[in-house]
This record gives structure tokens, sequence and C-alpha cells, in this order.
């Protein structure tokens, strides 16, 4: 009997898994909470590029159309290309949409087996004749759940996705005790263009982080409100911000995607030498990918509030400006 394979989401991971496994005879399924194709893509801020350069963030088998110029498309051009994606290759068939997974489990040897197993699925067979995978799904309209038996399931539900990520506060420390009004930034990006708009327009607005989210927002809340109601940035880490991708004309991800970059992290098996390299130079690591949170959100989007050195406003009481480096 055909082997059948469960798909969690239909993003970027999820369009790619169906079609992989598509390749390799399989008849995926794909279940998807949204109504559409494109994961975070879908639910983004307006002003939202993408902060790869293109190449970067590119199917190596579906190259961006020629009509996308720009180093760094708008959300709405990397969606398309998604969605052009997804049709090019006809893996829509094999989503079900508006279809929440609830939950998944496994249903086969017992516990005191498979803990006697010393490779993985008891032979190293990813699909294993022993045991199947139940997935449980909703449909998010009419509330309906359906069982589905696998023999495998990719989970493709991403990070960044539906659920606020939002700490814990001592009592009376929360959002409850402030006047105004809190909302998350994923509450943010799924609201339609027009009401963001209207929601930031005219407010004094403190956006807390400081990574790709908070700096677009911050970036909308200064186009709308500019320096008559400053917008304060508040942050636990800093991140370094280039106001260039390519400073000194130079592509900065040349200076580390490359083989050089491999003596940085340490690797079974390595020797004295290779050791003591990794580890002397394993902190240039982390280096290159700071810069990239916030990058390019500062050089497409100027405004007030950036300094042309990419120093980025930071103020401690309304109309105190100081200049922090950011
Ligand atoms: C604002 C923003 C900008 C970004 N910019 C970049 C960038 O420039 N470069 C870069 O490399 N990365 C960027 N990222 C990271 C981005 O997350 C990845 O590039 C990529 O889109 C992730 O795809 P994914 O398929 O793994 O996850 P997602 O796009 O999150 O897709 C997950 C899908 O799973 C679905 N799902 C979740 N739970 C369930 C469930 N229980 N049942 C059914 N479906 C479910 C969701 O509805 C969603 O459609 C950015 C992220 C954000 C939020």
């Amino acid at each position: 009997m055909e082997k059948q394979i469960a798909v969690v989401g239909a993003g970027i991971s999820g369009l790619l898994d169906c079609k992989y496994t598509r390749s390799k005879g399989f008849n995926p399924i794909a279940f998807e909470a949204r109504n559409n194709i494109g994961g975070v893509w879908t639910n983004t801020i307006e002003t939202t590029k993408l902060q790869t350069p293109k190449p970067g963030y590119q199917f190596s088998d579906f190259p961006w159309p020629d009509s996308v110029t720009q180093l760094f498309p708008n959300q709405v051009q990397v969606l398309d290309y998604l969605q052009s994606y997804a049709r090019h290759f006809d893996l829509v068939k094999h989503i079900k949409f508006n279809t929440k997974v609830l939950g998944i489990r496994y249903e086969g040897p017992s516990d005191e087996e498979i803990w006697s197993w010393s490779l993985w699925g008891g032979n190293c067979e990813p699909l294993s004749t022993k045991g199947k995978w139940i997935v449980e799904a909703q449909d998010t309209k009419s509330l309906s759940t359906e069982v589905y038996q696998v023999d495998f399931v990719i989970l493709c539900f991403g990070r960044f996705g539906d659920i606020p990520n939002i700490p814990e506060f001592p009592p009376d420390k929360g959002p409850e005790v402030f006047n105004g009004k809190v909302i998350h930034s994923v509450d943010y990006a799924s609201m339609d263009n027009e009401s963001a708009r209207n929601l930031i327009k005219g407010k004094r607005v403190s956006v807390v982080g400081f990574q790709k989210s908070a700096m677009d927002i911050a970036m909308e809340c200064s186009a709308a409100n500019g320096i008559e109601h400053p917008c304060r940035v508040l942050y636990r880490t800093e991140h370094w911000n280039l106001p260039d991708n390519t400073p000194w004309g130079l592509p900065l991800s040349y200076l580390y995607l490359n083989r050089f970059a491999e003596l940085m992290v340490h690797k079974p098996g390595e020797g004295f030498l290779l050791g003591l390299l990794a580890t002397i130079l394993a902190p240039l690591v982390t280096f290159p990918f700071i810069p990239f949170e916030s990058t390019e959100m500062l050089s497409y989007n100027s405004h007030q509030e950036v300094h042309p050195n990419g120093l980025i406003k930071q103020y401690s009481n309304p109309g105190d400006g100081q200049c922090r480096n950011s």
C-alpha cells in the first residue's frame, strides 16, 4: 500500500516538502490552518521587505521573475513568488486549506519496544511498517475534526507564526497597569494596512524589541507621525544596524558565506589546531548575522529618527533626544 506523508503548514518549508516528497513518488497531504499559501508572508506589516538579498532567497529550481528587479523585494512580491512556485509545480492540489492540526500521536509498538531500539524507527527506515501517526485536524470554518492515519509527518509550522511571544509579567507590572493600548507585533501584522495606519496615526508609540518586526513598526510610526509624536524603541539586546548591505562596495554575505567560515565552527573529530581556531574565531560567527536583523529596514525607509550614520535616536523621555549606538 502507498505510504502516506503529511505535511503541517504551507509556508516555504511546507511547499518545499510537498514538492520533494512528490518527486520521490509520494502523494503528500499538507494541512494549512490559513486559507492561503505563503505562511508568514501572508500576514506581514505593510512596509516589510525581504532582508535577505533576493539571490539568497530563491528556490534553486524557480528563479524570481524578471519583473522583480529590486534586490530586496517587498512582502507582496515575496508572496506572489511563493504562490507562483506552488502553482508552477502543481502543489496546490496537495494542500488542505483552513485545516488546523490539533494533535499528532503515534500508534504502534509499545513504549518499551521503542526505547529498546538503537536505530530510528527500529530499523533506521523513516517509513516504518510497524506504526502509524494519527493526525487530528480541524476545519477552521465548520470546526469539525477529522482523523488521518499517515506513515510520516513533516512539521513545517514555522517559528514566527500566529502565537504571540509575550513574557509573563509580575502582578501589577504588566499591560493592565498601562493606560494605553498594548498589542503584539503579530496582531499588528494581522491588521489590514488601513487599520494599522489608523491605529498608530497621531499616537506616541513605544516599540519593545529590536529586531525585524520592531524596526519595521518603528519605521511605520516614524513615517506616520514624524517628530511630532516620536516613536521610542526599547530593547534589552543591542544589534548592530548597518545602513548598507554592501559596505565598502562589498556584499557582506561574501565575507562570511565562504569556506573560511568552516574554520569558525567546532566539528566532530576535529584536531587540536582546528579546535583552537574554532574557539578563537567562533565569536565571528554571530557577528555577520547581527547586522542583517535590520540592515535593510534602515536603508529602505529613511526617516527623521534614523541618523545618517546608522544610529537610531532613542528617547528616554518624550522630546528628550539622545543618540545611541544601536
Ligand atoms: C517579518 C518577517 C520577515 C522575514 N524576513 C526574512 C528574510 O528576509 N529572510 C529570511 O531568510 N527569512 C525571513 N523571515 C523568516 C521566515 O519565517 C522564513 O523566511 C520563512 O518564510 C519561514 O517559512 P516556514 O514555511 O518555515 O514557516 P511559516 O512561513 O511560518 O509557515 C508556517 C505555516 O504553518 C501553518 N501552521 C502553523 N500551525 C499549524 C497547524 N497546527 N496546522 C496547520 N497549519 C499550521 C501556518 O498557518 C503557516 O502558514 C522573515 C520572517 C518574518 C516574520
